[in-house]
């Protein structure tokens, strides 16, 4: 058989035509229980819409956890991906390729990094962040003088999310996620969220780093302040330890800007991207900042196999050229502040936060989670990360329509929500 006979056959036999509940019984006999179960089984998307084996359409306002930047099935990222694998697909990192370059020197332009400034590329926000621990471990040599001889505290905040390899997942503050992992790589502190004073304290000589999400996602969508930010560079920089941002869910426009922390006026040591960074396509990077901290890590001491491969490259660097020639990060500052004046309006929502087209709200009971299921009855896919929370990270190309769409269905979704909440407490 020929390629082409080949690609004609398998578009018909490698997946069959099948309802919803099938491919959930099929799911639930075949892959494994971490994710519990699916909401939906999609099958298709354009834009901001997809559509579930069963023909219903959604507005997707999740847009994969922050990933589809540039919604689904971008027709420029498409085809660039697509000439790409049909080119080069992959090398190894014994050889280099064209988009490997060409995107990291786009991400240090974009990121305004400083001379020095260098990039490592991995396949997920994970990966970006095992990085950065591993870079962090580099920086060991204590002051002269000092009384400990290796710096290994690592500070993260409480409801810090760095993801779920265990290098990260000790980053991770969640004891849900991490007590069944146990023991987790040490030195890893949490201290308060935004709390100055408390920061302040727990930096010391012995401090490698300082990791920080700009806005916390998986915890609600919660900003640290420009002045915690600010804070945190001085106290790091008098210590002589890093400060490392994780901006996996917060760059590449996310919050109408590259990076989330572009207006705080600091200059970061390292900063982690992925989830928006190819558009839908799996890449990660770490970008460090300034000649010394690019050279903690030298020849051998880290690896991928996959990593920075011509595919994820070209798609990352396709999905920064379209954030970049379309007006997108306009769209972003634009849609989202309709989007979060609208929700403030909402009779139930009590808070609203966030950045962008990084949204969390609260309401007033403990419906987020029916809320979700309302929504999608409803034809609108969102997020609950607490009990009271609903988070929001569509495409980056979602246009007004789209969004008072969504303010327009909201008060219905509130009401059901309730409705089942009502019934389920009888
Ligand atoms: C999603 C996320 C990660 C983990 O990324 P994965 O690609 O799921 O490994 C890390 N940090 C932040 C802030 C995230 O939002």
């Amino acid at each position: 058989m020929s390629p082409t006979e080949l690609s004609h056959s398998a578009e018909t036999t490698l997946v069959s035509q099948s309802t919803g509940s099938d491919w959930l019984a099929r799911y639930s006999s075949s892959l494994m229980g971490v994710f519990g179960t699916p909401q939906r089984v999609l099958v298709r998307g354009a834009g901001a819409l997809v559509w579930d084996a069963d023909g219903k359409e959604y507005l997707d306002l999740l847009g994969g956890i922050a990933v589809n930047a540039l919604g689904h099935a971008h027709p420029f990222v498409t085809s660039v991906i697509a000439s790409q694998l049909a080119t080069l697909g992959h090398v190894s990192n014994f050889f280099t390729s064209p988009t490997q370059i060409a995107l990291a020197e786009k991400l240090l332009a974009i990121t305004k990094a400083p001379a020095g400034s260098k990039v490592f590329f991995a396949n997920s926000g994970t990966e970006a962040n095992e990085a950065a621990f591993k870079l962090a471990r580099r920086n060991s040599e204590a002051p002269a003088g000092a009384k400990s001889a290796k710096r290994t505290k690592i500070i993260a905040l409480e409801g810090a999310f760095h993801g779920r390899t265990m290098g990260a997942l000790a980053l991770t503050a969640k004891e849900a996620y991490r007590a069944p992992f146990e023991p987790l790589p040490g030195g890893v502190v949490h201290i308060p969220f935004g709390d100055i004073e408390a920061l302040r304290a727990a930096v010391d000589e012995t401090t490698a780093a300082v990791f920080l999400e700009p806005i916390q996602g998986e915890a609600g969508v919660r900003p640290l302040s420009v002045e915690y930010l600010r804070a945190a560079r001085e106290a790091t920089t008098a210590a002589g330890a890093l400060l490392i941002l994780d901006e996996v869910q917060t760059g590449i426009g996310r919050t109408g800007k590259w990076l989330a922390i572009e207006d705080a006026g600091i200059v970061p040591d390292a900063v982690t991207l992925a989830k928006g960074l190819g558009g839908g396509f799996p890449v990660g990077a770490l970008i460090t900042f300034g000649g010394p901290t690019s050279s903690l890590l030298t020849a051998g001491q880290h690896g991928t196999t996959f990593g920075g491969n011509p595919v994820a490259t070209a798609a990352a660097l396709a999905t920064l050229h379209a954030i970049e020639s379309q007006g997108v990060l306009a769209n972003v500052l634009a849609v989202g502040a309709r989007l979060r004046a609208g929700l403030s309006d909402v009779d139930a929502v009590t808070e609203v936060r966030g950045e962008g087209l990084l949204i969390g709200f609260d309401v007033d009971a403990d419906i987020a989670p029916a809320m979700v299921t309302a929504a999608l009855d409803a034809g609108f896919i969102i997020n609950s990360p607490g009990p009271r929370t609903i988070r929001l990270a569509p495409p980056l190309i979602l246009t007004p329509e789209q969004a008072d769409s969504f303010l327009d269905a909201l008060p219905g979704i509130i009401k059901a929500a309730a409705a089942v909440n009502a019934k389920d407490a009888q």
